[in-house]
C-alpha cells in the first residue's frame, strides 16, 4: 500500500463563514462575495472540499491509501515529523495562504523529500514553500481565469503518461503561462495550450536526492479538471511514480569513511 498524505490548505472552502486572521477584516460585501466563491468551489466538489475529491481520486486504484489529510489552519499544518514518516507520498493543494506555512514546516518537507519521500504539487501550489525550496527559484508564471485547455503528451511512454491520450481537452481550466520560473525539469511530461494562445510546461518531474517531485497544473478549484477521467489517472499515475518504498534514508548527513 502506498502511503499518502493530502495537504490541503483549506480556506477558499470555507471563506465567508469561517474566521481566518491572516486575511484580517472584511466588509459585509467582500464576505458576500467570497461566501459565494465557497459556495462555487463545494458546486464543483460535488459538496465536499479539494481534500475529498483528492482522496477518492488517489484511492481509485486500491493500492493507495490515504492515511492523513492536513490544512493549514492545524498546528505545525499538521505536517510533524510522524506524519511525514508515516508518509510516502505528499499531495499538496494550495493557493491563497501558502505564506501562512512556517518557514520550519517547508523546511522538513524538503528534508523528507531528499531523504525519499514523494511530492506532487498540484495547480495554484506552484508558489508554495516547499515547491520554491525545493527547486530554489520563484515558481511565478503568467495567469488567466476562465480559459480552456489542451494538455498535450509530451513524453509517451513516460509512466506519468500511461493510458493517457495525447491529447486532453478541458472546456474549463485557468491559463497558466510561461514563462513559468522553473529550473529546467528532469522530465517534461505534458505541455498546456490555451484559446489565448498561451502555452505552459504542466507537467514536469525533477529528481531531488532520493525523492521525486511532480507538479502538474490543472486543478482550479472552481472547475472540474478532477473529474476528467484522464486528469485522474494523471494524478493516479503520479502518486505512483513518485512513491518510493524502498530506499528512504534515515537522516541527511555526510558519510565518512
Ligand atoms: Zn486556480
Amino acid at each position: 500500500m502506498i502511503r499518502v498524505t493530502i495537504f490541503n490548505e483549506f480556506v477558499q472552502e470555507r471563506l465567508g463563514r469561517h474566521n481566518f486572521d491572516f486575511l484580517g477584516e472584511w466588509s459585509e460585501e467582500n464576505r458576500i462575495k467570497m461566501t459565494e466563491r465557497a459556495d462555487e468551489i463545494a458546486k464543483a466538489h460535488e459538496g465536499g472540499a479539494i481534500h475529498d475529491t483528492l482522496k477518492k481520486i488517489v484511492e481509485e486504484t486500491g493500492d493507495v491509501c490515504v492515511k492523513h489529510i492536513r490544512s493549514v489552519d492545524m498546528p505545525e499544518c499538521g505536517l510533524t515529523e510522524e506524519v511525514l514518516e508515516d508518509t510516502d507520498v505528499l499531495l499538496w493543494w494550495s493557493h491563497i495562504a501558502q505564506e501562512q506555512v512556517p518557514y520550519e514546516v517547508a523546511l522538513r518537507v524538503r528534508d523528507h523529500v531528499q531523504r525519499g519521500m514523494g511530492v506532487i504539487f498540484l495547480h495554484s501550489a506552484h508558489m508554495c514553500r516547499p515547491m520554491q525550496l525545493l527547486l530554489g527559484t520563484s515558481c511565478t508564471l503568467r495567469w488567466r481565469e476562465g480559459d480552456k485547455e489542451r494538455l498535450w503528451c509530451a513524453n509517451p511512454t513516460h509512466p506519468i503518461a500511461k493510458g493517457v491520450p495525447e491529447c486532453v481537452y478541458l472546456e474549463e481550466e485557468e491559463m497558466y503561462g510561461e514563462f513559468f520560473d522553473i529550473p529546467k525539469p528532469d522530465e517534461l511530461i505534458f505541455i498546456g495550450g490555451f484559446e489565448g494562445g498561451e502555452v505552459f510546461r504542466s507537467g514536469c518531474v525533477w529528481n531531488r536526492g532520493y525523492g521525486k517531485v511532480f507538479y502538474f497544473q490543472p486543478g482550479h478549484e472552481t472547475y472540474r479538471s478532477y473529474f476528467n477521467p484522464d486528469i485522474r489517472r494523471i494524478i493516479q499515475n503520479g502518486v505512483h511514480y513518485v512513491a518510493n518504498t524502498e530506499q528512504r534514508l534515515k537522516t541527511l548527513e555526510c558519510l565518512p569513511v
